[in-house]
Formats: structure tokens, sequence, C-alpha cells
């Protein structure tokens, strides 16, 4: 089940997080609670960090009654901490896990002034490791949501990030961030996922 901000009963700020693997809708997740935030006439900011633009754009989020938010496109932690205004009461970030480690304090320091923090991000890459500032975010989080997408191998429940280099599986020491690369994504299951460590290592469990 899909929490939506039943933290707020209480008094304060907290953390959320929404993860899982690319396409289990995670910003389709996050917008929908960015949307009821603002029919709730809450004061919502929206950040995206950059390095995703290949496969989604700059997104507005909208309500029926015509007020819309834009997603601002960020670097880093610090330049968020510049724009997020002081009567703002929801701050929502998308693709989380490029941000460095100083979006833990941050979101600590918004959510301990009263903000409601909304993070979403992929928190395992290609590896099937933890992606970034990820595990320490779910850590502090209050409320955690894991998404999945569908295998598009077998269609079962897919919780893995599978890189593809020219259609093959990435190996294990690729980078784990390829900025301008012919690399591609798709969603697999555990079975279904690959990541070939040495040729001579392929097909043996390590
Ligand atoms: P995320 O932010 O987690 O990458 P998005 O919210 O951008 O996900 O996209 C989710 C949408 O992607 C789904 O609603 C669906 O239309 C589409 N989609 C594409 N491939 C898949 C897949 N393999 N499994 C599930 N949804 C997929
Ligand atoms: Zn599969």
């Amino acid at each position: 089940m899909i929490s939506d901000g039943y933290f707020a009963a209480g008094s304060g700020g907290w953390i959320e997080v929404i993860c899982g693997v690319m396409f289990s809708g995670k910003s389709e997740e996050l917008i929908r609670r960015v949307r009821r935030a603002i029919i709730a006439k809450k004061k919502v900011q929206v950040f995206k960090s950059h390095l995703d633009e290949r496969y989604s754009g700059i997104y507005h989020v909208s309500s029926h009654d015509g007020r819309t938010v834009e997603a601002v496109p960020v670097d880093t932690p610090a330049q968020i901490a510049q724009l997020v205004q002081p009567d703002t009461h929801v701050v929502a970030i998308d693709e989380a896990q490029f941000l460095d480690r100083t979006i833990v304090d941050l979101a600590t320091s918004l959510a301990n002034h009263g903000a409601r923090v909304i993070l979403a991000g992929t928190d395992a890459d290609f590896r099937g490791e933890p992606f970034g500032p990820m595990p320490q975010l779910l850590a502090i989080a209050e409320v955690v949501d894991k998404l999945h997408a569908i295998c598009v191998i077998c269609g079962n429940p897919a919780s893995r990030n599978q890189r593809l280099i020219g259609g093959k599986p990435a190996r294990y020491d690729s980078p784990t961030i390829m900025v301008g690369s012919t690399e591609s994504y798709e969603a697999r299951c555990r079975a279904c996922h690959s990541v070939p460590r040495r040729d001579e290592d392929q097909g043996r469990l390590l």
C-alpha cells in the first residue's frame, strides 16, 4: 500500500522516500503526492537532479484548479538549500540517487524545521548494489515505499536495473554513472538480471 502523508497527523516535519527500480512509477507517485499537496493548498517546491535528462524531461505538476509547479533542475543539495523558501511546506526531490551525501543533512534539517520532504530515487545501481545516498535516506525516513516495475523478460515484478551497452549486459566494473554514453536500461527481476564480472567468471556463482 502506498502511504500518502499520513504522518501529517502529528506536528512538525518528516521525510518520505519513494524508491525502487527504474520504470516502477516513482516519478508518477511523487507527482501524485505533490498534486494532492497542492490541492491541500500547501506551498510546494519540486526539484530534480540534472543527470537524468535522457529519459524524462523537466516536468510540470498541475492541479485541476490550474495551479502548477515546475520541477527545478539542480546538481547539488546546496542548490536546493539556496532555493527552498522559508514558507514552503513540501519539498519534493526526484532522482535523489544522483545527489551527493549532503542531501541526508539537508533532508534532516528541512524536516526538523517543519517541512514534509519527499525524495524519490532508485535505491540500487545497475549491479543491484546500494546507490549513492539512498541507503542513508531510507534509514532516516519516517515513511518508505519500495515500488516495482514489470520484468521485460519474464513479466514478474522487477527489482533490478539492467544496464545494456550495445544491447549486451554491462559488466560489473563499468562505471556507476555513464554520462553521454549509448547505454540503455531495462527493468528486470533478480532471476533475469545479468551483471557479468570477468569473462572467465560468467555463469559461475560469485
Ligand atoms: P520511475 O520514476 O520509477 O523511473 P516513471 O514514473 O517515470 O518511473 O514511469 C513509470 C511508467 O513507466 C509506468 O507507468 C509505465 O507506463 C512505464 N513503463 C515502461 N516500462 C515499464 C516496465 N518494464 N514496467 C512498468 N512500467 C513501465
Ligand atoms: Zn524476470
